[in-house]
């Protein structure tokens, strides 16, 4: 075995990704303190720059995203350590936690208009306790079944937009393989939401998730920007009435128009999927190619910083003229209508590790 796991990760190889896995933690790290001390830098790198690259990685390669995410590291770090008592999570634990993940990113979300893109305290609060409870439950639970592969409300995602990656590096965290989840997300060919889980909540929340999501990202980019749920204060959370006056509306708007759209998308693809049921793998590829599409579509102006050039995910982006948004716009839905439907699934996220 000991010969099995040199071949898989040799010694320079297991450097380098350590290496890569200690650069991002300490990024993830530099955000988390600028968010609590220096809260509009931390805003703006998190939300104008890391996430707006997140989708396109998690199309081009979501195996290298889970072997370099810094909760991932996080909730890893107790197994890296021999620390972990490596219970297994039952298949239905994995459905339900599959389908907590789909909820947590759905209530999350709707939060980032309102609250969690104004306040760097608050989502540094937030980002805090999901490490705990991420690195927490490394104690306790197999590898990547509790949160990597269990309720990271990431991790839906990844396997919706991730069917047909680019490359296939190998899997830094598992340098054997302990069946800690079934199927193995990272390992197996053209994963779908749909193949996480068989039965159980995990699997209406897969089909939730692959109907609703083009839907739940428009609508979430028509929410009407009528500012934050909060006065704005150096702590938010620090003092009674420190809710803005009116603001519930806001609140109310941020689901309505999020949740709203979900539902008219979800509609459509259960139409679809109700007249061709053997074609809920192609669905949810399609549903993956415009949800992604709808997400630059909307994001690109922001990206480019037109209108607003401190929203530039590079500074200085802003000398293009606004006309070359169309173009870029088009482009970008023919890249991941190429990269989605154009080609076969060949390959899984990361080259599977031997068993343990
Ligand atoms: S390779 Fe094995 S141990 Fe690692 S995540 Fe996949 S199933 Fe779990």
């Amino acid at each position: 075995m000991a010969q099995a796991i040199e071949t898989y990760l040799t010694p320079p190889r297991a450097a380098f990704w350590r290496l890569l896995q200690g650069v991002f933690f300490g990024v993830g790290l530099f955000i988390l303190i600028a968010l609590l001390l220096k809260p509009e830098l931390g805003l703006h790198v998190l939300w104008n720059v890391l996430i707006p690259v997140a989708p396109a990685l998690l199309v081009l390669a979501p195996g290298l995203w889970r072997n370099v995410c810094p909760m991932g590291t996080a909730s890893m770090i107790p197994h890296h350590l021999r620390l972990s008592s490596r219970r297994q999570l039952s298949l239905a634990w994995q459905s339900r936690l599959l389908a907590g993940a789909v909820v947590l990113l759905i209530v999350i979300v709707p939060l980032r208009p309102v609250l969690l893109d104004h306040f760097g305290q608050v989502t540094g609060l937030v980002l805090i306790a999901v490490a705990l409870l991420a690195g927490g439950m490394g104690f306790v639970f197999d590898r990547k079944s509790f949160w990597c592969s269990g309720l990271c409300p990431v991790y839906p995602v990844e396997m919706l937009y991730g069917s047909k990656p680019a490359v296939q590096p190998r899997n830094a965290h598992c340098g054997t393989c302990s069946d800690c989840v079934s199927p193995c997300r990272d390992s197996r060919n053209n994963v779908t939401p749909i193949d996480a889980a068989r039965t159980g909540p995990g699997r209406w929340a897969a089909l939730v998730l692959i109907g609703g999501f083009p839907g739940f990202i428009i609508g979430w980019y028509l929410i009407p920007k009528t500012g934050s749920l909060l006065a704005d204060s150096p702590w938010p959370l620090g003092g009674a009435g420190a809710f803005s006056e009116g603001r519930g509306q806001a609140l109310v708007d941020a689901y309505a128009y999020s949740l709203g759209g979900m539902a008219i998308s979800l509609a459509l693809f259960a139409a679809l999927a109700f007249a061709y049921p053997r074609g809920l793998r192609a669905l949810s590829v399609v549903f993956a190619t415009a949800a992604v599409s709808a997400y630059y579509w909307f994001k690109l102006p922001v990206m480019l910083g037109l209108g607003a050039p401190e929203s530039a995910l590079v500074p200085g982006l802003d000398f293009l003229p606004a006309a070359a948004l169309w173009p870029l716009r088009a482009a970008v839905i023919v890249l991941f209508a190429g990269l989605l439907l154009a080609r076969r699934p060949a390959r899984g996220w990361l080259i599977r590790p031997p068993k343990a």
